[in-house]
């Protein structure tokens, strides 16, 4: 297998800069390089299966394409996967792989076994932009975009390690989003890698059965319902915005009745969908009875079903886990109002797999990440969102 070291910023990885990396084009991309090149359309869905259902890297072994094809396409093509680090097992079965994205980089992925279900937990950015208080990729600041290609890379290697590890009961039945990064602040390249998940010649997923999660980039989940409308999941851990604009800065750009708007928005052609709404539970700040009363009440007009997700905490977070009994009364004031709700099980904790503890090995960019590393374990102050302007309009 081919590793990808060269990466740049934003681009999918280049092990040789002249040749175009095939793996994250999807069936309309494939097609327009095969125009460009003057041969048939069609050859496309000859590739997509070749790379996503056969999992072949290697054109020489494509045998039902021309000798002339395979060596040309072997000239000014490749199928670059990129190298796992390392790979960590927890005892509970959830597997994760540290993943070099160029470098210095590294992105992480969780395995998640919950017969019969078997979810993938993806990455779509290396570190993040946002800035929630309570999640330790936050931390890292934001260093760059995945590619197409890097994104759906790791479907394609964790499909082909856990067929290599010959169990029929770790297949993949789910993929959801929630890894390191935002993924609708790298809009384009995610909704490629999503068409690849869904796209029948490819890894052929149900849409439902792969779930976004975002902390809220409001014009972007209209996009979203447009171009590729997966299983959406919002990330709102507040009820109000005075809280949740020190939870989740992004909320000062996007408040959440504008949220809550398109989220309606989202689910209304199909009655049955609902919006995933998830909340994590942090002691003393977000988990009273009276904050379960305020959200029921923001969410009784909104088609949802709450996760609730318990703390997990890492070295200087400033935060506690709530206590069981707390998780409970809260989980019931919801279903009290007929809300669904269920509390997420703490998965891979023993090899730091669970949701907020991916943390990849980015390298610190600038002195305040460092100074930030070095701070006293005080609740964390709401730090205002860093991003380019033009990541937060439509
Ligand atoms: N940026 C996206 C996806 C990444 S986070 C989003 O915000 O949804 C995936 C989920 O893990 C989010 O719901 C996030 O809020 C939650 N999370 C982050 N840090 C956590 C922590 N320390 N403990 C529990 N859940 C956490």
């Amino acid at each position: 297998m081919d590793t990808a070291d060269d990466t740049r910023p934003g681009t999918p990885p280049t092990g040789n800069a002249e040749r175009v990396n095939l793996l994250g084009l999807t069936r309309t991309g494939l097609e327009d390089y095969f125009q460009a090149r003057g041969e048939r359309p069609f050859r496309a869905v000859q590739l997509l299966k070749w790379i996503h259902q056969q999992r072949v890297s290697d054109f020489s072994q494509m045998t039902n394409l021309s000798k002339d094809l395979r060596e040309r396409l072997g000239r000014e093509a490749q199928v670059l996967l990129p190298e796992i680090v390392s790979t960590h097992k927890s005892i509970d079965g959830t597997i994760k792989w540290l993943v070099r994205v160029g470098s210095n980089n590294c992105i992480e992925m969780v395995f998640i076994p919950d017969a019969p279900r078997g979810t993938l937990c993806i990455s779509s950015q290396v570190g993040c932009a946002l800035n929630c208080t309570f999640c330790s990729t936050a931390r890292q600041g934001f260093n760059r975009n995945l590619g197409s290609a890097e994104i759906i890379a790791q479907v394609w290697l964790a499909r082909k390690l856990l067929e290599q590890d010959g169990n029929a009961r770790r297949a993949i039945t789910n993929i959801v989003l929630m890894g390191m990064g935002e993924p609708l602040l790298n809009f384009d390249n995610v909704v490629d890698a999503l068409e690849l998940m869904l796209e029948d010649n490819a890894h052929g997923f149900a849409r439902r059965r792969v779930t976004l999660s975002t902390a809220g980039v409001v014009p972007k989940i209209d996009a979203l319902r447009q171009r590729c409308p997966v299983s959406l999941a919002v990330s709102l851990h507040a009820p109000n915005d005075t809280l949740r604009d020190q939870l989740v800065p992004l909320n000062k750009h996007y408040p959440i009745r504008d949220l809550l708007a398109a989220c309606r928005r989202y689910v209304q052609d199909d009655a049955r969908e609902k919006v995933t709404f998830e909340y994590v539970l942090l002691d003393g700040i977000n988990d009273s009875k009276a904050h379960a009363r305020e959200l029921a009440t923001l969410l009784a007009d909104v088609p949802a079903k709450v996760n609730l997700i318990p703390f997990n905490p890492f070295p200087m977070s400033g935060y506690k886990r709530s206590a069981d009994g707390a998780i409970d009364d809260f989980r019931d004031v919801l279903l009290a109002k007929r809300i669904v709700t269920i509390t997420r099980k703490t998965r891979g904790d023993d090899i730091d797999a669970a949701c907020g503890q991916l943390a990849g090995k980015v390298q610190p960019k600038s002195r305040r990440m460092q100074l930030r590393k070095s701070r006293q374990p005080t609740p964390p102050d709401p730090v205002s969102v860093t991003l380019p302007t033009e990541q937060l309009q439509s």
